[in-house]
């Protein structure tokens, strides 16, 4: 799997690295330990897109689709 993101093509495993990389800390806060279960945020393949999802306590939240090549 393949996705596009920011004008290039990553796999599914460079795509969450990248994805930490831009969200692992909170754009707000700088907290990097986010959410109760889920310090990375979560990744989540569906048909057509690739949805991540990325919330911290202060309120901040971020929900990127990204399409599937
Ligand atoms: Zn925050």
């Amino acid at each position: 799997m393949s996705f596009k993101y920011k004008d290039d093509i990553f796999n599914s495993m460079n795509l969450v690295q990248e994805l930490v990389k831009d969200y692992g800390a909170c754009l707000e806060c700088g907290n990097s330990s986010i959410g109760s279960n889920k310090n990375v945020g979560s990744m989540d393949f569906d048909g057509k897109l690739g949805t991540f999802e990325r919330t911290c306590k202060c309120g901040w939240n971020v929900k990127i689709k990204m399409e599937k090549i």
